[in-house]
């Protein structure tokens, strides 16, 4: 009826003012967030397949808002991006990951290296090289200990320039691996042309992979052709001991899940360390 559609039209309205208002708070926010020291870091440890010491870890960013409280990457990295703030904020991550570890490092503690998320917005921005020569001499630490996490999608565009840009990467001794791996756009013949070291398999083919033989498929092949390949093969959103077994029968070289250990406070890393080196 028309007054159906009448109140159909103000709720979508309203809906609307809802999420743009939203949408300008966290805008506004996040061009202030960065001053206002309101990020933080986590880090996930990663897990040596046949030690089960700590082999490494990932910094994970989180916001913490003076109103909203913690909000998660999911929500306001891809809102980064369109505003144009990633790049800011990715080069304050990499500050911040390598002036933690090299300060663990010091103390004796940590030799393994931190990995850092990189939005593909990097690869197409000029002074990429530039930011981390920089933060490599400012901070101190020794390029093998930081490791780059790019995704799939890089490779959608301007791929002559991507590569360029791979290769100037390591050769500053930085090594880079491919996140969600398996998800996104194949990049089977990037495996094929690129100084990549490692490949990290998207929690997609992890999640109960005991229980569906065609992702024991799936990841047994992937984890044989990487090995062919000298890639290191690192299992995302391990949870359960099922899971653990499946891959670690599969050969995949290092876990992270939370059937380790959830993203932790660097203070919490740091008691993870002693407890697991
Ligand atoms: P990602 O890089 O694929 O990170 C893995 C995500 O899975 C993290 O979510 C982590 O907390 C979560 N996770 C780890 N273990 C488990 C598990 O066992 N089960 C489940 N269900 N989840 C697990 P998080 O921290 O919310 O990050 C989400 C995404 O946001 C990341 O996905 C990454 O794409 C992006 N991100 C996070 N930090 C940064 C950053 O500093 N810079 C950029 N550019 N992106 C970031
Ligand atoms: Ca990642
Ligand atoms: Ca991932
Ligand atoms: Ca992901």
């Amino acid at each position: 009826s028309k007054e159906e559609g009448g109140q159909q039209a103000r709720f979508f309205k309203k809906r609307m003012e809802e999420s743009f208002t939203e949408k300008m708070l966290l805008d506004h926010g996040l061009h202030e967030a960065l001053q206002d020291n309101q990020f933080e870091l986590y880090y996930q440890p990663k897990i040596n397949s046949s030690t089960g010491k700590i082999s490494g870890m990932e910094a994970l960013i989180r916001w913490n808002h003076p109103k909203f409280g913690t909000i998660s990457p999911a929500t306001f990295i891809p809102l980064a991006e369109d505003l144009g703030l990633i790049v800011d904020i990715d080069r304050w991550c990499i500050n911040q990951a390598c002036k933690q570890l090299k300060f663990w490092q010091d103390k004796g503690y940590a030799k393994v290296p931190v990995a850092v998320n990189l939005s593909a917005k990097n690869f197409h921005q000029t002074d990429l090289i530039k930011t981390l020569t920089d933060i490599l001499e400012k901070t101190g630490l020794e390029p093998q200990y930081l490791n780059l996490e790019i995704t799939e999608s890089i490779f959608i565009r301007e791929i002559d320039h991507v590569i360029e840009k791979i290769k100037q990467i390591h050769r500053l001794g930085i090594s880079i691996s491919i996140d969600d791996f398996g998800i996104g756009y194949s990049s089977l013949n990037h495996l094929l042309n690129l100084p990549i070291q490692e490949i990290k398999l998207d929690q997609f083919f992890v999640r109960d992979i005991n229980q569906n033989k065609r992702k024991e498929a799936i990841v047994k092949t992937i984890v044989l052709m990487a090995h062919e390949l000298n890639l290191n093969v690192v299992a995302e959103g391990v949870e359960t001991i099922e899971e653990l077994d499946t891959l670690r029968q599969f050969q995949c070289n290092e876990f992270q899940g939370y059937f380790f250990s959830k993203p932790l406070t660097a203070d919490k890393l740091i008691h993870y360390i002693k407890q697991h080196s």
